[in-house]
């Protein structure tokens, strides 16, 4: 009896959780370009009702896997007029503080984003200072690569850009 009970604490204490998220935009005119809470400069920019922060909704939705709390439009619907336009970056930290509540932190979170256009390796040390700020982890513990879908797709034909990403909890 006491043997198992150590052995259960052991398991809690070494509990680990991982979560995957995945996310689309389509790319049209008139719209800011918002990837990883940075704004870059393109003609085009992702169509949502928030900012449509590709990259930080797929990392939302790999934190809140990990800790099986749904999803980014469980927390925040898309019907909900309060959230139009809202930028992304307040919705991953409020992501962050409920994993908090229910006894999670951060471990890492890695993540690709693929786009046609525009370049984006030039923009990922600013998105991921800013998603590390954000998630009050260091920046060691956030990766980001980007590609290109090779002109294959949607993504390829420069209509959409497509984000995923992986998120690691472990106990506070
Ligand atoms: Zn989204």
């Amino acid at each position: 009896m006491r043997k198992n009970r150590s052995r259960n604490r052991i398991d809690e204490k070494m509990k680990m959780r991982v979560g995957i998220g995945y996310d689309v935009h389509r790319l049209v005119a008139n719209r800011k370009l918002v990837l990883g809470g940075v704004e870059i400069s393109y003609h085009l920019g992702l169509l949502g009702h928030s900012d449509a922060d590709v990259l930080t909704h797929a990392i939302i939705d790999a934190i809140l896997g990990a800790a099986a709390l749904g999803d980014i439009g469980t927390h925040f619907p898309d019907t909900d007029a309060r959230y139009k336009d809202m930028d992304s970056l307040i919705f991953l930290r409020e992501v962050a503080a409920k994993i908090r509540q229910v006894g999670y932190r951060i471990k890492n979170v890695d993540s690709t984003v693929i786009a046609q256009r525009p370049k984006l390796a030039p923009h990922i040390p600013h998105m991921r200072t800013t998603l590390a700020e954000t998630l009050d982890i260091s920046v060691a513990q956030i990766g980001i690569k980007a590609t290109t879908s090779e002109g294959l797709g949607i993504v390829g034909e420069g209509k959409a850009i497509v984000a995923q990403a992986v998120a690691c909890l472990c106990d506070l």
